[in-house]
């Protein structure tokens, strides 16, 4: 269990991870903007639009999650358990959540959890790339001929 001054120094930490984000997001929300502009454009490749298209959608998926993930330690510290392991209940040491304040696992869990994230990102990846790669090319079609 966390001491008050701990749970104070854990909840700025939050703080600061939400204003962070909450940066990106105007900073993505601009480059969105500029990203409409640019459509139409001939001097843009359509291949980079698409990957840079591709980069972007990654990026909000990531921030909404990251996103979620303070908002429910926050909920987490409220409740006295920010320091209570996910998946196998041990404790999570104040030092480990100064670091990664959004973590929920202990190390063990979490080395564990991040292989199977890799694992799951790569066969994700793949399948995102092989979508865009089918709808582009249909899209592209009729202009070669
Ligand atoms: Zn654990």
């Amino acid at each position: 269990m966390l001491s008050q001054k701990e749970k104070t120094q854990i909840r700025a930490v939050l703080a600061e991870e939400l204003r962070r984000l909450s940066k990106k997001g105007e900073s993505a929300l601009s480059y969105s903007m500029n990203h409409e502009r640019n459509i139409g454009r001939d001097s843009i490749d359509e291949s980079m639009e698409e990957e840079l298209f591709s980069t972007e959608m990654r990026l909000h998926d990531r921030e909404k999650f990251l996103l979620g993930k303070i908002n429910k330690q926050i909920a987490r510290l409220e409740a006295d358990e920010i320091d209570v392991c996910e998946d196998c209940g041990e404790a999570i040491s104040f030092r480990r959540l100064l670091a990664r304040p959004v973590t929920t696992l202990c190390i063990e869990c979490k080395e564990q959890s991040e292989r199977e994230e890799q694992a799951t990102e790569q066969a994700g990846r793949a399948g995102g790339f092989a979508e865009l790669g089918d709808s582009g090319d249909e899209a592209k079609a009729p202009a070669e001929e």
